[in-house]
């Protein structure tokens, strides 16, 4: 299935706008837990520790205010407990409501002496405000006689000391979260509870005595509620910025895929031929850069086909010719125009032109093999100089003939390359051929081999006709030749030094050119060098 950049970017932001989202979420559902619970822990422990003082104060004054025989001491003692009482109570109401909870305070055996809201008389029920029922139903026990009172009945609630459950930190307070051992156990979220045990030093034993437990329960309905808010923000932010997040990568991956959809209409149209058509630039990224390779493409793919164009029409203009030749001769025969004395003469011309063309058709199809990797160099340790003096002795006749004279300019004795012999003595012959073409009877060719760290510089220089700088870029081409040179060789078919650049550059090295018209040109060639 063919996927669009499109979906590619959708999948990746999405998936990355759903996994932030989640993780944040996730952090955020901790984080609003513990922020609620640290806040909470606060207030109650200060509210049980403010409790704590009216309880105290007031069982001072009840402990004060009776005597021995159980009678209130006096009427104003008595008033002053039943204020003292009153005090502690109303403190509790304030508490409950401002800090929405329930409030307990136990007896060491669990037993509820007090609570806000109110325990609802066993047996009446008729109290105003209660506890909710799951809560306190749990908590009423029945002793032998059938007679009801309110208890914890896990010792995890009311339990005293510190335990490998309960653990109660040094200034005496516990807490829990879940329902409270049970107590809650009817309610959806969880429950919030703080304990402190109560002590009470009897002034008789002057030892503090345990009293008993004030416990605030907190339902954690808020912590559900911002929860659930929180996750149904985030849920709508996560589909709001997905949606964004579509809509910019849409905007985006259309801009961006736009020279590249350009770039595939094109480039069916190159299929065709059609290199004319460019791709304007709008942008320095890598489809900037694309843009570039592809109208460079274009430009490579356009000289390519005048320059394969150039050249059927050179290979055909070059045959063309010699046939033109023959069948001129042969037709002058077959009608008699040639008279028989002399057809013998004619077919030495015909049978030249045909050697020349099968030099030619040779050449080009050696130089096409070379440039396409299909000829095997069979590279090997040879003396460069020895190999030239071979070429030199070679070409003597022609040498000789135009009265050239050779000089060498060897910096060693003997100077071993990696080469292709053959190919290599085809390369000199070529140059030298050239020196002697294109230089005057009498003239020069110095011969020259120098030896560096890397490689070996050999080079064929002559005092000849030289070649004009406009036109020394060219003279590697195929088929090409300088202006001047085409009075002097009507033969030549200016394939000698494309053939000879193909075979350096097939050996990995390369071939320079320096001219000076009417002073004479140097070849310079270079080749790898080795030590035997
Ligand atoms: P071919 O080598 O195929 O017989 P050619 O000699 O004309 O023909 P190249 O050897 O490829 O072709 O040379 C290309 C052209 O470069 C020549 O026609 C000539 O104009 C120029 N040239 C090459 N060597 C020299 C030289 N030594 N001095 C002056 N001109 C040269
Ligand atoms: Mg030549």
């Amino acid at each position: 299935m063919k996927t669009s950049i499109f979906g590619k970017f959708s999948v990746l932001f999405t998936t990355i706008i759903v996994l932030t989202s989640v993780l944040s979420c996730v952090l955020m559902y901790n984080f609003i837990e513990k922020y609620t619970i640290d806040s909470r822990r606060e207030d109650m422990c200060a509210a049980i520790d403010d409790l704590e003082v009216l309880l105290i104060q007031y069982m001072v004054a009840v402990n004060n205010g009776i005597t021995e025989s159980g009678e209130w001491s006096s009427e104003s003692a008595k008033e002053d407990c039943e204020n003292k009482l009153q005090r502690f109570k109303e403190r509790m109401e304030f508490y409950y409501k401002q800090l929405d909870s329930h409030i307990y305070l136990s007896g060491v055996d669990g037993e509820l002496l007090f609570s806000y809201p109110y325990l609802p008389n066993v047996d009446t029920l008729d109290a105003a405000e209660y506890l909710p029922k799951t809560v306190y139903s749990k908590m009423i026990v029945r002793d032998a006689e059938g007679k009801a009172a309110y208890y914890f009945r896990e010792k995890k609630q009311y339990y005293m000391g510190d335990s490998d459950e309960v653990k109660v930190d040094e200034n005496g307070f516990s807490e829990s979260l879940g329902d409270f051992y049970g107590l809650y156990s009817g309610y959806d979220v969880s429950v919030f509870t703080v304990s402190k045990i109560i002590y009470f030093t009897y002034p008789d034993t002057y030892i503090p005595a345990q009293y008993g437990k004030i416990t605030f329960c907190a339902s954690m309905e808020e912590v559900a509620q911002a929860r659930s808010t929180m996750l149904r923000y985030f849920i709508l932010s996560t589909i709001v910025a997905i949606a964004v997040e579509l809509i910019i990568i849409l905007w985006v991956t259309r801009r961006m895929t736009r020279p590249i959809r350009e770039v595939e209409y094109l480039t069916k149209n190159l299929a065709k031929g059609n290199y004319k058509s460019k791709i304007e630039k709008t942008t320095n990224d890598e489809i900037g850069a694309l843009i570039d390779s592809y109208n460079n493409l274009t430009d490579e793919l356009a000289k390519l086909d005048k320059v394969r164009s150039d050249f059927i029409a050179a290979v055909s203009h070059e045959l063309r010719t010699p046939m033109t030749t023959i069948r001129g001769f042969v037709d002058g025969m077959i009608d008699g125009v040639i008279p028989p004395t002399r057809q013998a003469h004619y077919l030495n011309v015909i049978k030249e032109e045909i050697i020349r063309m099968n030099g030619l058709v040779n050449d080009l199809l050696d130089m096409t093999r070379l440039q396409s990797g299909a000829v095997q160099l069979d590279i090997q340790s040879h003396d460069i100089i020895q190999i030239i003096r071979g070429v030199v002795t070679k070409l003597e006749p022609i040498i000789k003939e135009k009265d050239i004279n050779i000089m060498y300019h060897f910096s060693c004795d003997s100077c071993y390359v990696a080469t292709d012999r053959a190919s290599i003595e085809r390369v000199l012959i070529n140059l030298i051929q050239n020196a002697v073409k294109f230089t005057s009877n009498g003239g020069k060719i110095v011969l020259s081999v120098k030896r560096n760290d890397n490689n070996v510089l050999v080079s064929v220089a002559d005092n000849g006709i030289g070649i004009a700088s406009e036109e020394l870029p060219f003279i590697f081409e195929r088929f090409y030749k300088a202006d001047k040179s085409r009075g002097l060789d009507k033969k030549g078919t200016g394939l000698g030094l494309a053939i000879t650049k193909s075979i350096i550059e097939a050996h990995g090295q390369t071939i320079k050119v320096v001219s000076k018209i009417n002073e004479g040109t140097k070849f310079t060639f270079t080749l790898q060098r080795k030590d035997s």
